[in-house]
């Protein structure tokens, strides 16, 4: 649930190659289903930092998707279409806050055993994805930015097993709810930073 990930290579002008076009299928695929898989998870595992840290999976699913058919799309076209993902991130956050308030008040206890299950599952998705795409990456200024998406996606699953840990001694949904809180406020300072940049790229012709 952050900014990151934006980059996925074929922003440029020319298609992927067909070994850096299946690594990015591939890596659209493990994202999105673990979106499904956390998503799924949360709700019946009632955690909620689980589902603020499944949304940075749609992100990222929808940043690969982007990649792999905006290539010689123009400016404004790429610009819409980050404005549309920062749109949905924009509100699943917001979603994510509301429900932290409803659940502060009236919330049940969250599985330890789903978070750290998961989350361990959602680590390893994020590190499987970071070395394909570093092995098959193509053009240097992509190495940085593979790296810094990953550092933020794995420091968000850290956070929810964490809030694992948090909830096994406390015995009680408050770490969870923080660590939901705290992913979500991220993901909401991303989307409204991604929005600001891509209503610029609107306005230039
Ligand atoms: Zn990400």
């Amino acid at each position: 649930m952050k900014d990151c990930c934006e980059i996925p290579i074929a922003i440029e002008s020319k298609p992927p190659s067909r070994t850096f076009y299946r690594v990015l299928w591939a890596a659209l695929v493990i994202n999105f289903i673990m979106f499904l898989v956390e998503m799924t998870f949360s709700l019946k595992g009632k955690s909620l930092s689980l589902t603020a840290d499944a949304v940075d999976f749609l992100g990222d699913s929808i940043n690969y998707a982007s990649s792999l058919v905006v290539f010689n799309s123009s400016l404004q076209t790429r610009a819409k279409l980050s404005m549309s993902k920062a749109l949905v991130m924009l509100i699943y956050a917001l979603t994510v806050f509301v429900l932290a308030a409803f659940r502060f008040v009236s919330g049940e206890l969250p599985s330890v055993e789903t978070m750290s299950i998961v989350g361990f599952a959602a680590l390893c998705a994020n590190v499987t994805v970071a070395l394909m795409l570093y092995k098959f990456r193509e053009g240097d200024s992509n190495m940085q930015s593979v790296w810094i998406c990953t550092r933020n996606d794995v420091l968000g699953n850290l956070a929810v097993l964490a809030a694992s840990a948090g909830v096994y001694f406390t015995n009680t949904h408050y770490p969870d709810l923080a660590v939901a809180v705290f992913l979500a406020a991220i993901g909401i300072q991303g989307s409204v930073k991604i929005l600001r940049l891509s209503m610029a790229e609107m306005r230039m012709k």
